[in-house]
């Protein structure tokens, strides 16, 4: 082996002379750039993209139902030692060959120059914003929410229609509420109802029971806790399930091992704790893809069920289809 390497190095010319030369030579300037935010993975026939919205660092102290002592120990197991945790904003798009939709929109102009980068990144992915036609938000929530809009509130998905399940926006986008809740939450309220207002305008913001399928191939279940109308959207192609989760889950380091563990923006603890147990339950025992909105990017994997706890297994990266006949190794 080494000779042959040899014998071809000095056939290809490598002589001692240019080797000393390239050895003494500046390195190129390091690029300081990151690929492109997009991951992709087959779902039966469906093809399923990941797109990095952008992230926020959120802190620890956000996460109830354990000593803090214990959370920090969870976070240093994964070698998270800084005051926040980094915290993705995925969405995903599904092109199930009938339809081009978008689970969730990121943050766009609410959280400041960590976040917004969907659309660069949706193109980076070969599609533009004009070929989506269903968008399905899982709440309503800004980092779900903002990105339907530019920084000039017109909509960024000029042919999309936006789905939303009713208890969801009922709760957020009642023209009565601002006057119903406390100073500090009118914010989100108002970036809700500012986010979907020229779809409602248009006449391109819909809702649905849950439960209902707005569209044949989706399959819709409330999940409330996190907010009032929290929805998870399912798709099944030849024997494969995706579900994609939104905010079932804030942090991986903690609420795997303790699902019990909820977070302050949960609107109800008691409901998150236990819609998150359902659903990753369900999605072990029936093997199901997850794709979340706030895990590690590309934020999809599996789940497993060790007792009361669970386990993430996230995707590995790979070529989009698996060759054929794959040789094995044994
Ligand atoms: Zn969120």
């Amino acid at each position: 082996m080494h000779s042959s390497l040899f014998s071809l190095a000095r056939a290809a010319g490598l002589g001692l002379a240019l080797c000393s030369t390239l050895a003494s030579a500046q390195p190129p300037a390091q690029q300081k750039t990151q690929v492109p935010g997009y991951f992709r993975l087959a779902v039966g026939d469906y093809e399923v993209t990941a797109l990095f919205d952008g992230y926020n660092d959120l802190s620890p102290k956000l996460l109830k139902g354990l000593p803090p002592e214990r959370i920090r120990a969870l976070l240093a197991r994964r070698a998270i030692e800084t005051p926040g945790v980094q915290t993705a904003f995925n969405a995903f798009l599904i092109n199930t060959g009938k339809n081009l939709i978008l689970v969730d929109t990121g943050a766009g102009q609410c959280i400041g120059e960590t976040a917004g980068m969907l659309t660069r990144n949706l193109k980076a992915a070969g599609y533009e914003p004009e070929q989506v036609d269903t968008i399905f938000l899982t709440h309503l929530h800004l980092d779900h929410v903002c990105g339907l809009v530019d920084g000039n509130k017109q909509p960024i998905f000029a042919n999309a229609t936006v789905y939303a399940a009713k208890p969801e926006a009922d709760y957020w986008l009642d023209p009565t509420a601002l006057s119903r809740v406390p100073e500090q939450a009118r914010a989100f309220f108002n970036i809700a109802q500012d986010s979907t207002a020229p779809y409602v305008a248009a006449g391109r913001f819909k809702t649905f029971t849950p439960g209902e399928s707005p569209i044949a191939e989706v399959h819709t279940t409330l999940e409330a806790g996190h907010t009032p109308g929290s929805t998870t959207y399912q798709f099944t192609s030849r024997g494969q399930s995706i579900v994609f989760i939104g905010d079932l889950v804030h942090n991986l380091a903690v609420q795997f091992e303790h699902p019990e563990v909820s977070i302050s923006f949960d609107e109800n603890s008691q409901n998150a704790i236990a819609s998150r147990d359902a659903v990753f339950s369900e999605a072990a025992s029936k093997k199901r893809w997850v794709a979340a909105a706030h895990l590690p990017f590309p934020g999809t994997g599996h789940i497993e069920a060790l007792g009361k706890r669970f386990q993430w297994v996230p995707v590995e990266y790979g070529p989009y289809q698996r060759a054929p006949h794959v040789p094995l190794i044994d």
